[in-house]
């Protein structure tokens, strides 16, 4: 099969696109023809070798595409149009046991090859029949970004309907997620835009009020917006650059949920109002099988939508990757695979 893959860790020029052996379906397993594979930055981490695994390699976490081969007992048969779960939880740890998120979480892409390929084999758990209205790119643009967001808001951080959020980073590819499952939730959005076209953009996904940035102070101007109360749930995935803007912009019982820390994982804050506020900082990653079923029924039910910045086939990966790394994307990024 013709795939994209690497053989060391590193730059974009490391990713060869070529012949890879078609993978052979294990018990248990079906074989995916891929039409459609969404990038998430977590496949430029991997490339660049921030976690170690064998390679050669393939990445890619969200995958639709139609099953070609099944091995073993299921419903689903060949030529089903199929969207993947990226995560198989490993059902034993105590996390499991409890119905929280594994926290040896299998990913598609990560520790088993991924989409960026022709063909992939995947366990049959983890394999859901496409909502028919949409089309294999947007089925490959929803799994990982709205499985987090569903986890951060609705699971972890618990957002509820009337309370305000605020949201660092809204313009890439989990800004509509976040945005869609707010609004679904009856949550206020307040964003935070890096120009006046981006926030036009992310206005247009649901958000209630943008901030565009860095001309003001972020959390002055959300006090403002919110008539000097702040808000009750930050989604932060900024990190060093923005913590202490989060923590400054939080009305008392406030949450900041945290799923990632782009410019720097080193924050430090002043506990003198942390306590007496009642503040939490709520960690949180990925998610469990039955949160990613809530959210494909959300999908199904047209109450959330995928939304794709641009499709390039999956021999121009590098190109996809360079888009993504230089933050030019608004919304999810899709190899197409004939
Ligand atoms: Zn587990």
């Amino acid at each position: 099969m013709k795939a994209v893959y690497f053989e060391k860790f590193g730059e974009r020029d490391v990713l060869q696109y070529g012949e890879f052996p078609t993978p052979k379906p294990q018990a248990g397993e079906a074989l995916v023809r891929v039409r459609a594979c969404g990038l998430n930055h977590l496949d430029i981490w991997l490339r660049k070798g921030s976690m170690q695994f064998p390679l050669p390699h393939i990445v890619g976490s969200d995958v639709a595409g139609i099953i070609e081969e099944v091995n073993g007992a299921s419903d689903l048969k060949v030529g089903d149009e199929v969207v993947i779960n990226p995560e198989r939880a490993c059902g034993t740890c105590e996390r499991c046991q409890k119905g929280k998120a594994c926290g040896l979480v299998l990913l598609l892409g990560r520790q088993a090859n991924g989409g960026y390929a022709e063909y992939i084999s995947v366990s049959l758990e983890q394999i859901y029949h496409k909502p028919k209205h949409l089309s294999f790119t947007e089925a490959a643009a929803f799994p990982l970004t709205y499985l987090t967001a569903w986890h951060a808001l609705h699971t972890r951080a618990q957002l509820e309907v009337g309370e305000t959020l605020f949201v660092w980073g809204a313009s890439g590819s989990i800004g509509p997620a976040i945005t869609q499952i707010a609004k679904h939730i009856g949550a206020h959005v307040i964003a935070a835009a890096r120009s006046d076209d981006a926030a036009k953009i992310i206005q247009s996904w649901g958000a209630d009020e943008i901030v565009v940035y860095p001309n003001v102070n972020v959390s002055e101007r959300v006090k403002e917006l919110t008539q000097g109360k702040g808000v009750d749930v930050v989604f932060e995935s900024v990190g060093e650059k923005t913590f202490s803007q989060s923590l400054a912009m939080l009305k008392p019982y406030g949450r900041v949920v945290v799923i990632g820390a782009t410019s720097g994982e080193k924050v430090s804050f002043n506990l003198s109002e942390f306590y007496p506020k009642q503040f939490s900082i709520i960690g949180s990653r990925m998610g469990t099988k039955e949160e990613f079923e809530q959210v494909l029924a959300l999908i199904d039910a047209g109450k959330l939508k995928p939304v794709i910045d641009k499709v390039l086939p999956l021999h121009e990966a590098a190109a996809a990757q360079q888009r993504m790394e230089e933050g030019k994307h608004f919304g999810k990024i899709v190899l197409g695979v004939s």
